[in-house]
């Protein structure tokens, strides 16, 4: 085991001014922020809630500490709510960090209860695309399905296999692929994100039945006062093994992405180079994508809707 690994301990959840960390024989670990350290960084986003922190414990104490510092973020998930202006400098575009280190998210997305709109995923895979973690699409309630609906919903996964997503059809109801959900979910951080009703909570309830949690959910008990404070907290499922909750993504609307980012969103388009370097795919001549869509290489219909995501994003540079 590296030096690190030893002195690492991952921030669980917030409460009042304290950080609790996992303990790795079990239970949590009550820190507090060092002061020196929250006067050299003047950021909002100093530890957030997935965040690998160096502790130092108080004399003959387990479960009190002080956190020191944090290790450097391999993925941050942004509130998807504009961007916050705060701050000078390029750090103008950092919008509230709402948890770090998450591996991947799992995007649920039920076949039918709620009816299925391409749409939809298409624009929570440019959120999660957009924070650079990698989506899964969980197709979910495949149980509901008809033997007259599965010609188009096998249609649907190889599109977005061939865009390059996993795809999983996933039914907790008949137990289909439930196998392949829990070696996804093994020695990894997930974020569950959906819909309501997708059925998120029903599948990590499942899998995890001591947790009982309605993911995504506001909690009625962090409601005082005219701020709402999202819940964010990871819960340890297993070894190595975590899921990522929080409220923060309820909304998913575009509009804290600029317009000329959304083509980097899309992986079937982002390696491709058409004359113009900054490209939108929208009218522009001799474009790749445009090209390939009438060719039929890539998806007609994924690239309207790109069209139609495209006017939701900002067309104002953020760091302008
Ligand atoms: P959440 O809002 O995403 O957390 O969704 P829930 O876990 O609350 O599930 C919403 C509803 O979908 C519940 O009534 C579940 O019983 C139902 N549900 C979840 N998974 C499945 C499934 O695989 N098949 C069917 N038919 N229903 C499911
Ligand atoms: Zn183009």
């Amino acid at each position: 085991m590296s030096k690190q690994e030893i002195s690492t301990y991952k921030v669980l959840r917030r409460h009042g001014g304290f950080y609790y960390c996992e303990h790795p024989e079990g239970g949590e670990i009550e820190c507090k922020l060092k002061g020196s350290f929250k006067k050299d960084r003047r950021t909002t986003n100093l530890v957030v809630v997935g965040d690998h922190v160096k502790l130092d414990f108080f004399p003959g104490q387990k479960f009190k500490a002080l956190l020191l510092d944090v290790c450097e973020r391999q993925t941050v998930m942004r509130r998807a709510k504009g961007y916050q202006r705060s701050y000078g400098g390029r750090d103008e575009r950092e919008a509230q960090a709402l948890i770090a280190n998450i591996d991947q998210v799992l995007l649920t997305i039920p076949v039918k209860e709620p009816d299925f709109h391409p749409l939809l995923l298409d624009r929570f895979l440019c959120i999660v695309e957009f924070m650079e973690i990698t989506p899964i699409i969980l197709l979910n309630k495949w149980d509901l399905l008809e033997a007259s609906d599965l010609e188009y919903f096998n249609k649907i996964k190889l599109s977005y296999e061939k865009c390059g997503f996993n795809v999983l059809p996933l039914s907790l109801k008949s137990g289909q692929n439930m196998d392949q959900f829990e070696l996804i979910l093994k020695g990894k951080t997930s974020f569950l994100m959906g819909p309501s009703g997708a059925g998120k909570s029903s599948l990590i309830n499942s899998i995890c039945p001591q947790l009982d949690i309605r993911l995504g959910e506001w909690s009625e008990r962090c409601k005082t006062g005219p701020q709402t404070t999202t819940v964010t907290q990871i819960y340890p499922i297993g070894e190595k093994t975590y899921i990522a909750d929080t409220a923060g993504f309820s909304q998913v609307y575009l509009n804290h992405i600029f317009w000329e980012e959304l083509r980097f969103c899309y992986p079937e388009y982002r390696h491709l180079t058409c004359k113009y370097q900054d490209c939108l795919h929208q009218s522009e001549d001799h474009c790749l994508v445009r090209e390939l869509v009438r060719e039929g290489e890539l998806d007609a219909e994924r690239y309207d809707r790109y069209l139609k995501l495209l006017e939701e994003c900002t067309k104002e540079q953020p760091w302008a």
